[in-house]
């Protein structure tokens, strides 16, 4: 029996809220909130009949930690689930830390305005000390831990599928398949089409700016950074086929260097086709993706907040997108004294997913491991006091969740390795 505060109502937190009323168990009352409170009444009017959840909904601005505050005192919720943008994600921590709440997210902090002198001098500092120039990093969240801890409160960060399940997978194989792991490939395949030229397939601002900036991997103890999309590989996925993909900065690579010390080589590559890589570069060349804001006629607009305004809404590609995603990790190590190499990995269809959300295979492969995540915070299954990455916290349990509410497992012994 459990009360949940849910931020946002997008793509991935559509799909969270209904799962979440898929296990009215756990989740007996949830409230959804955005700015928006239209599209939050809509999606409980809509799931209402069908559920035992008992949904409200509330309009708050997250980025107002008072509006937060304030919900939160009037909701009183056992946990917040911070499904918005990795904007609030500061904001919505202090919060909870005011109302002594459980928090979770599916992504780490980075700041909405690059350009705040404020917060850049703290990112250039990092960017020399660590060694890579990606806008989100986990030291804005990590710095909470202490505050966590002595409040006694849970902080769960990154529950989506990468980040989290693939650190899920990566405590997995610690935990069960490896005495030692050497090296991690996490390996992020959407062979989906949506039949448009160009589209992305979540928010695009977040998503541009992901795979726009240069690429880097953990090797050796540190960070090795790459010009955007310089390191290409093909790989032949299960029940998707040959694809190409890039190596790219991702922020789970942060904490599983962090969690994993001994592993010696951690990369992440994502499959993009030719024709999203082209238009990617000259909208990135004539100055689409910039987040500084231009004055036009007498008015200041964001370039990549205009992109996103002329895009297709990730929400709508559900109807049109056929194929399927295939996200994984692929380990090399030793266990008895023997050489290993292991794969695990999920396949999902997006069409299968549409059926049963409404929504295509990237919001559901998220969606769903933040409704998994809860239930471990709400079960108690995850609860200790700090802020954690997925990995921190027993595998099984939310593997199994996984299996059971859309998101199974397949593991390959021996699979063919990245070059
Ligand atoms: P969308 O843009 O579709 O949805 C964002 C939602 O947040 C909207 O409902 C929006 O509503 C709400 N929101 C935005 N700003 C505020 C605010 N200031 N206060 C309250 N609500 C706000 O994004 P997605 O659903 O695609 O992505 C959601 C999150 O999931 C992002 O953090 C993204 O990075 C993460 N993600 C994680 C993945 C993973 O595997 N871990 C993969 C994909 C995404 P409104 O504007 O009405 O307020």
């Amino acid at each position: 029996m459990s009360r949940v505060l849910i931020i946002g109502c997008g793509g991935v937190a559509s799909v969270a809220i209904q799962k979440c009323c898929q296990v009215s168990e756990v989740f007996t009352e949830i409230c959804i909130a955005s700015r928006t409170k239209e599209k939050c009444d809509a999606l409980a009017a809509k799931l209402a009949p069908g559920t035992a959840t008992v949904i409200t909904t509330a309009k708050v601005d997250a980025d107002k930690v008072e509006e937060v505050i304030s919900l939160i005192r009037s909701y009183q919720p056992d946990l917040v689930m911070n499904i918005a943008l990795p904007y609030q994600d500061l904001t919505i921590m202090d919060a909870c830390l005011a109302c002594g709440v459980n928090y979770m997210d599916t992504a780490n902090y980075e700041p909405e305005d690059t350009e705040d002198p404020k917060w850049r001098a703290v990112y250039e500092k990092r960017c020399r000390e660590a060694g890579f120039s990606a806008y989100f990093d986990y030291s804005w969240q990590w710095a909470y831990q202490e505050k966590f801890k002595a409040a006694g409160l849970t902080a769960l960060l990154g529950s989506g599928f990468d980040p989290g399940v693939t650190q899920a997978y990566c405590a997995y194989a610690k935990k069960h398949e490896f005495d030692e792991i050497d090296t991690i490939d996490i390996l992020d395949c959407n062979g989906g089409d949506h039949g448009y030229a160009f589209a992305t397939n979540f928010n695009p601002e977040i998503n541009l700016r992901e795979v726009s900036a240069p690429g880097s991997y953990w090797e050796d103890g540190r960070w090795v950074e790459i010009p955007a999309m310089s390191i290409k590989r093909e790989y032949d996925f299960d029940r998707v086929g040959t694809k190409d993909m890039y190596l790219l900065h991702h922020e789970e690579i942060e904490s599983l260097a962090k969690n994993l010390p001994e592993v010696k080589r951690i990369r992440f590559f994502m499959t993009f086709g030719q024709s999203y890589l082209d238009h990617m570069r000259c909208l990135e060349d004539v100055g689409m993706l910039s987040t500084t804001p231009e004055m036009y006629e007498g008015r200041e607009i964001v370039p990549i907040q205009f992109l996103k305004a002329l895009l297709p809404d990730p929400a709508s590609l559900g109807p049109r997108t056929k194929g399927k995603t295939n996200i994984g990790c692929i380990f090399t190590g030793r266990k008895d004294g023997r050489e290993k190499t292991w794969y695990i990995y999920n396949v999902c269809d997006h069409e299968e997913c549409y059926k049963e959300v409404g929504s295509q295979a990237i919001s559901y492969t998220t969606g769903v491991p933040a409704m998994c995540g809860a239930l471990m915070l709400l079960t108690g299954k995850w609860n200790k006091p700090g802020v954690y990455t997925v990995e921190e916290f027993d595998p099984d349990p939310f593997l199994e969740a996984l299996d059971r509410y859309g998101l199974p497992r397949s593991v390959e012994e021996n699979p063919v390795l990245v070059e």
